[in-house]
Formats: structure tokens, C-alpha cells, sequence
């Protein structure tokens, strides 16, 4: 087997038509207005409450910054614990200390790598003051025992949501859950504004107090109410996403056909486990990730390395655990004691390419190289 020409890596951004994207630019150079909710920002925030069938929907600058703006509209008591995973990106654990709180890692759930409903349930305390589950790779967290446990606790939930977009769960919307959702639109991400999220939340009187929160707490022309901060989406990275959301839907239907492939060859062999999706659930088709525990001397890393000799980089997500980041690794909670299953899991996952370009020969190639690995290949 030769090595890919060209290198392989685990995403390619959707990119809008020049023609449209350059239509639609023209209008806003037109407009002269560039940013500050315009009339593109306008229709983008409608067109997703539209598609992911959601009453309100909040655009962000990042998903980031739309963590840190949920965490604040929600009011919550200062300097207090929120409850999250480490199985999960940065931002995650950094937007809880950025607004001011304090994370508290718990362990996740093994089918679903993420965040368990009863490990956070025996890290609560006097001083939690919200929890926040990922919805890891797209699959779905236990919504309704996170539903139960906030209202037994009266402890409201933040979802980052940011790999989950148009995931649903019994034909709702998983941003149905939970008081607010986070997405986000990077580029590397199923669905992209250039950079960009959006919270989704079902009270419309978060609304007002997001969009002050949104920018920089100004309320009227002569008046700041809140400490707020700069998360408005600008009109160009509006165009990209109203025009890319005309996209997901083929790029899903790829990368089904790919998911396809990569479950016809390496799903059920000897130490490799792939995900499949409970009944009910819609897949967001973020990521196709697998398992690997193998038992001859190749592991994860031994396939990651194989990988990257033939040009294709797929990532170990996530690896390290956040709880093992410098800033976090002095924590309690932060000890691999506290928090077995997500360390065996960040030993074991590794994503591959998953996007709809690559083709479903490159994806069987790719599944071949890691078979050889594996020793299931001569
Ligand atoms: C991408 C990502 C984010 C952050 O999103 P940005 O839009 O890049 O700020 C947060 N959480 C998770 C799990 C992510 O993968």
C-alpha cells in the first residue's frame, strides 16, 4: 500500500459557491454596515431557528465566547463549582473559569464517553452552581437524567453542545435540553461561519440579557447595565454560514456513506470498538471515532503513528484530558483516581477523516492501513 500523495487530514471546511458568496458580499459592502447585527446577522440567527426547528437562537462570534456568555446570563452565585467532564475540548473547562467558577471534573459514561448523570450526582455540593455535559463526538448525553438531576438539585444545566449540531434525539432538537445549548460554527466543525456559534435556550427572557451580555452590556445609546463582553458575529462569517447551511444536509448524507465503510471494515474486530447510534437518535455525523484496545502489540498510538506514515492525520480526541492540562492538573477532582473510565478512554480514541470529499475508496484505504496495523491484514 502506498501512501496517500497528498496529506490527509480529519476535516475540509464546507465552503459556500464563489457566486453566491460573492452576491451576497457584494450586498453587504453595499449595506456599509459590516457588523453589529446587520441585516445578514439577522437572517443567519433566523434561518437557524428555522433549520434546527428551536424557538431562539443567539449567534456568536466563537463558541467560546458563547460558554462565557451563557454562564453569565444565567445569573449564577459567584465563585461557585460547575460540574463538567474532562473528555472534552479546552474551551470547555476554560469558559467555567473565565466567567468566574470554578470546574469540577467528573467521570464519564462508558457507551457514551460522556458525562455521567451519577458521577456528577456524587460530586454535587453545597457550592455547585451549574453542571456542563458535552455531547461528545455528537452523541447525545443522558438528557433526561440531566433533566431529572437539575430539577431535584434546582441546578441549571449549560450543554456545550458544539459537536451536536442538528443532532436530535426522538425527533427533537437535543438543544431542546437543558437550559441553554452552546454551538459552535469553527471551521473545523461539521457545519462553519469561518469562526462563529450560537446558544439555543428556551426561555425567551434570556434573550435581552444575552444580547446585552453579547455586546459589552450596552443597553441604548447612553447606557451600559452589565458587564458584557464583544461576541457579536460580523456580517461576513453571517454570509458564510446562511449560505453553508444550504450544505449540511449533503455533506451528512457523505459522510453517512463514509461512517458506512469505516463500519463495514473495522467495526466487531478484536479490540476495536465503533459507536452506533441508540434508537431515536439522529447522528450529527461530526466525527467518526473508534475504540482501539487492541491485544498484540499495536495500540492507539501505534495506529496514530502508522496513520500519519501514510499522510493521513487523524486526531487522538481527546487526548490528553483536560484534568491533566496545566492549569487544572492540581485539582481534587482533576486526579485519574476520580476519573477512571475518561483516562481509558483517552488512551483509546482516536478520530479518522470524516468528511464528505474523501471519498469512500480513500476511507477504505485508510481503514485498510489501520486493519494492517492491527495485524487483521496481511
Ligand atoms: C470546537 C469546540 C468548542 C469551541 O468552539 P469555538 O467555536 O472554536 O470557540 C467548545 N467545545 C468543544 C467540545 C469543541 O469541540
Amino acid at each position: 500500500m502506498q501512501p496517500f500523495s497528498e496529506p490527509v487530514y480529519i476535516t475540509k471546511p464546507l465552503l459556500p459557491g464563489k457566486d453566491e458568496l460573492f452576491g451576497l458580499l457584494t450586498q453587504i459592502m453595499d449595506s456599509g454596515q459590516l457588523t453589529n447585527m446587520g441585516a445578514t446577522h439577522a437572517a443567519f440567527e433566523k434561518a437557524l431557528e428555522e433549520y434546527l426547528s428551536v424557538r431562539n437562537v443567539s449567534i456568536f462570534n466563537n463558541g467560546t465566547t458563547a460558554l462565557l456568555v451563557a454562564l453569565r446570563a444565567l445569573a449564577l452565585p459567584e465563585h461557585g463549582e460547575v460540574i463538567t467532564t474532562p473528555f472534552t475540548f479546552a474551551a470547555t473547562p476554560h469558559s467555567i473559569v473565565w466567567a468566574g467558577q470554578t470546574p469540577v471534573f467528573a467521570d464519564i459514561d462508558p457507551a457514551t464517553l460522556t458525562l455521567s448523570v451519577e458521577a456528577v450526582r456524587r460530586a454535587i455540593t453545597p457550592r455547585t452552581v451549574a453542571i456542563m455535559p458535552v455531547h461528545v463526538y455528537g452523541l447525545p448525553c443522558d438528557v433526561q437524567g440531566f433533566e431529572a438531576l437539575s430539577r431535584e438539585y434546582d441546578i441549571p444545566v449549560i450543554y456545550d453542545g458544539a459537536h451536536a449540531f442538528t443532532t436530535q434525539v426522538h425527533g427533537r432538537s437535543i438543544c431542546e435540553w437543558g437550559d441553554v445549548t452552546m454551538l459552535s460554527f469553527h471551521a473545523t466543525k461539521l457545519f462553519n461561519s469561518i469562526e462563529g456559534g450560537a446558544l439555543v435556550y428556551n426561555d425567551p427572557a434570556l434573550r435581552d440579557k444575552i444580547y446585552d451580555l453579547r455586546n459589552f452590556g450596552i443597553r441604548g445609546e447612553f447606557s451600559v447595565q452589565d458587564v458584557g463582553i464583544n461576541g457579536k458575529m460580523n456580517e461576513l462569517q453571517a454570509a458564510f454560514g446562511l449560505l453553508n447551511l444550504d450544505l449540511v444536509k449533503d455533506e451528512q448524507e457523505r459522510r453517512k456513506r463514509l461512517a458506512t465503510v469505516y463500519y463495514e471494515e473495522l467495526c466487531g474486530l478484536e479490540g476495536v470498538r465503533c459507536f452506533v447510534f441508540p434508537d431515536g437518535v439522529t447522528s450529527s455525523y461530526q466525527y467518526f471515532p473508534l475504540l482501539l484496545d487492541p491485544q498484540n502489540a499495536a495500540t492507539c498510538e501505534t495506529v496514530y503513528q502508522r496513520l500519519r506514515a501514510f499522510n493521513v492525520y487523524a486526531r487522538r480526541y481527546f487526548f490528553p484530558l483536560c484534568s491533566e492540562y496545566d492549569p487544572y492538573r492540581g485539582f481534587a477532582s482533576a486526579q485519574a483516581a476520580n476519573l477512571p473510565v475518561a483516562s481509558r478512554a483517552a488512551e483509546q480514541a482516536l478520530c479518522l477523516p470524516f468528511y464528505g470529499e474523501l471519498g469512500e475508496d480513500a476511507a477504505r484505504r485508510i481503514a485498510r492501513i489501520i486493519k494492517r496495523e492491527l495485524g487483521c491484514l496481511a
